[in-house]
């Protein structure tokens, strides 16, 4: 496993690369993309990358963890072969004015949430892709509307590169893995897998025919009653993440303290 700062550094490989970026501080959910890459090319590709312009001016890029070593440890024990960790100058050079902007599944829950934030996302991820230039890529479905984001912007820009969604990884308890799970609190981190928990039980209301308004309002409160303020909770089409009843997932967001929590489940 080599760990390698400029784009240069990855090139002359002649087998297949499959490719899992990262802002670090590795969980078991990414170690889970790093395997399941390795399952499908030669070569795997980790990158570390804090994003600056994906995070909003009141948000958590200064205090986002950032431990290399451990993190290249990580990835290297669950199947890395190389872990890119470029500086913000080689990701953004003096100069740089280009963003990559996806409409569309863009506009509500995240995108409405975090104003900018795909725009960041999608920019860094097609730097990345033709830095690395891989033949596959993995993505967590714990981000569903950024799997949305990237393969419009794929298809759209006919990037050549293939796409692999796996799905979340969580806690013994139903919390989704995440780096902001660090953030919590004991006790904070004690009610937050009711999140997860009313989503299945959305779920199973709907199931036993209760209707989507009234099996969505149910876990609104759910989740406000332990705490959470909740930033949105609802049933959508996920091909196009706008609200339908007759959806094929719940996407929520929800804040706990200064901590923000995003999960899913799809139908
Ligand atoms: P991040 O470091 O948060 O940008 O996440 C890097 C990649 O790991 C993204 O594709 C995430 O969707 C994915 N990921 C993060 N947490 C999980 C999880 N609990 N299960 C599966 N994938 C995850």
């Amino acid at each position: 496993m080599k760990i390698v700062h400029l784009p240069e550094e990855l090139r002359g490989f002649g087998g297949t690369t499959a490719f899992v970026p990262t802002m670090g501080a590795l969980h078991e959910g990414h170690l889970e993309l790093v395997r399941e890459a390795k399952r499908q090319a030669n070569r795997v590709v980790v990158s570390v990358f804090v994003n600056p312009t994906q995070f909003g001016p009141n948000e958590d890029f200064a205090r986002y963890p950032r431990n290399l070593e451990r993190d290249s440890e990580l990835a290297g024990g669950a199947g890395a072969d190389v872990v890119y960790a470029p500086s913000v100058e080689t990701m953004y050079p003096a100069g740089e004015s280009t963003r990559v902007q996806v409409s569309g599944v863009t506009e509500l829950y995240e995108g409405a949430h975090r104003p900018g934030h795909f725009d960041g996302v999608a920019t860094v991820v097609l730097k990345l892709f033709n830095q690395v230039r891989p033949d596959v890529a993995l993505f967590g479905r714990k981000d569903l509307q950024q799997c949305a984001v990237i393969a419009q912007m794929v298809r759209d820009l006919a990037v050549p590169v293939r796409l692999s969604f796996v799905p979340t990884v969580r806690e013994a308890d139903g919390l989704a893995m995440s780096s902001r799970n660090a953030y919590l609190s004991p006790e904070e981190r004690a009610v937050a897998p009711t999140l997860y928990a009313s989503l299945r039980q959305a779920v199973e209301r709907l199931r036993a025919g209760v209707s989507s308004a009234e099996s969505l309002e149910e876990a609104r409160r759910a989740v406000s009653a332990v705490g959470f303020e909740v930033d949105y909770l609802d049933l959508i089409d996920a091909s196009r993440f706008v609200p339908s009843a007759e959806g094929n997932a719940i996407v929520a967001a929800a804040r706990l303290g200064r901590t923000r929590l995003i999960d899913n489940i799809e139908l």
